[in-house]
């Protein structure tokens, strides 16, 4: 072994989270050592966001098709050849990891291919060679989670999904979350028979009810066949395909492929926390304070790990903010958690930001005033395929602080940053009335929405 190398900053992981510290550090002029064994990027990257929305643009096509008649084009569909899509998704994906690698270099950042492993407190190894620095951040991100039932393995996961040469006709996904409800609609859109099962009684159990019910009855609509409370106790292979066996003696299929959506696991186990001696949850998490401080001086952790918002866009604010702390002297810096907006490609897509209504009147009780509309967008007013959309803001006290805003339909994904701006900001109801309308639009309804619910 030779002598260990010593940088000003090892991040362990080149995903969402360690990119952004690495690059952050970097610019600020220190030494970076980054250590990620795949693709630059990370699940955003390779294996969620990213792959996920090519695909869902993709979908969007394949809606639009099917309502062009409507305005006036004579299109005849001749096929949908997946490949097309995949081998196109896959050739984006692939540039822009390899876009990273050379950016990565460009910025003087030192890049080494492999699985790091504390082996104390200021040092990784990989590969036999040792890297040493008096800050570490760990961003080692997470994977699928399996449940242990008898032939869970015939099943595949979101890693699968991405990595299918063609298109299953028959589909079951076992999850709800928004994983699952994401994989559901591009699949259904795409024509395959899709059925989503949770073991839960509704999908997108954390989100608001107003969200979870007009999907539900919209996903129904549209041919997917939602089975839940379903508790799965085990996958069978037969002749013609895959059957999931129910804990209540039910059975569901054949299908030609099953996806587990059933939640995520952090990648904590094998890379010598133990070792470094940092505080590591029974359920895998490493438990940080705002500072993204772990129990050991000179230890970090971002993004996924920590068990917080696992969403891309929180592991880059909060590697960003962390080395601007360590290395500008912003000795305040932070990742404030509060009112992250969030949206699920659905469809339609949905998006969410601060309280929903119950976590609301269960904080505030009757200090809180909701406002609630549901229609079909002009888009669809031609149209045979329709699609709806509701908003919800819910508000609390005598302002009318706006603490949440929900939306589901057409445009929800694009809408909810500025909205999301408004709810950090602290605006009440007031301020959004006091906003000129955008017309015609489906967001005019969230600053012209007039009489609150009654308080239940
Ligand atoms: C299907 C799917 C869709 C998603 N869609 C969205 C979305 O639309 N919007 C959104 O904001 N978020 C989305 N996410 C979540 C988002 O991808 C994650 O929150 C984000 O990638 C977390 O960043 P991270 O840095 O914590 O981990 P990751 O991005 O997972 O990066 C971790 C990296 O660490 C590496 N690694 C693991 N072990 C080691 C080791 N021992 N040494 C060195 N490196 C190691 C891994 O190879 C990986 O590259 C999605 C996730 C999935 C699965």
């Amino acid at each position: 072994m030779s002598t260990p190398q010593h940088f000003d900053l090892i991040a362990l992981g080149g995903g969402s989270g360690g990119l952004a510290a690495a690059e952050r550090a970097a610019q600020l002029g220190k030494r970076v050592l980054l250590i990620e064994p795949n693709a630059l990027g990370g699940t955003c990257v390779n294996l969620g966001c990213v792959p996920k929305k090519l695909m869902w643009y993709g979908a969007q096509v394949a809606e639009s098709l099917r309502n062009a008649a409507g305005f006036g084009f004579d299109v005849e569909v001749k096929g949908f050849s997946w490949k097309t899509l995949v081998d196109a998704r896959r050739a984006r994906v692939k540039g822009i990891g390899d876009w990273w690698a050379g950016y990565a270099v460009e910025q003087g950042i030192t890049l080494v291919k492999g699985y790091g492993r504390f082996v104390n407190a200021n040092t990784v190894e990989v590969d036999g060679e040792q890297y040493t620095a008096p800050h570490i951040v760990v961003s080692t991100g997470g994977r699928p989670f399996v449940p242990p039932v008898p032939g869970a393995d015939l099943g595949i996961t979101s890693d699968g999904f991405f990595a299918l040469d063609e298109q299953p006709k028959r589909v079951a996904i076992l999850g709800g979350g928004y994983i699952g409800v994401e994989i559901a609609g591009l699949m259904r859109s795409f024509g395959s028979e899709v059925t989503v099962a949770d073991i839960a009684p509704r999908i997108l159990m954390p989100f608001d009810l107003m969200l979870s019910e007009t999907l539900s009855q919209h996903m129904r609509h549209e041919g997917i066949e939602l089975r839940m409370p379903f508790r799965t106790a085990g996958l069978r292979k037969t002749d013609d395909g895959i059957v999931i066996d129910g804990a209540e003696g039910e059975a569901l299929g054949p299908f030609d492929c099953v996806i587990w959506a059933a939640g995520r696991k952090p990648n904590t186990e094998a890379i010598g926390l133990d070792v470094a001696g940092v505080e590591v949850q029974p359920n895998g998490f490493v438990p940080t304070d705002a500072y993204q401080n772990t129990n050991v001086a000179g230890i970090y952790a971002i993004g996924d790990i920590t068990g917080r918002v696992a969403l891309t866009p929180v592991a880059v604010a909060a590697g960003r903010r962390l080395m601007m702390r360590l290395f500008a002297g912003q000795a305040e810096a932070k990742l404030n958690y509060d009112n992250i907006p969030s949206v699920v490609f659905s469809h339609p897509p949905m998006g969410s930001v601060g309280l929903t209504e119950t976590q609301a009147r269960e904080q505030f009780g009757m200090a809180v005033t909701v406002y609630q509309t549901d229609f079909t967008p002009m888009k669809y007013a031609m149209v045979a395929h329709k699609s709806p959309t509701a908003m919800k803001l819910v508000c609390v006290g005598t302002e009318e602080k706006v603490i949440g805003v929900h939306i589901i339909g057409d445009g929800a994904d694009e809408m909810l940053q500025g909205f999301g701006v408004a709810v950090k900001a602290g605006l009440t109801k007031a301020d959004f009335d006091n906003t000129v309308a955008i017309h015609p639009t489906s967001s005019e309804e969230l600053v012209t929405l007039k009489v609150p619910n009654p308080a239940l």
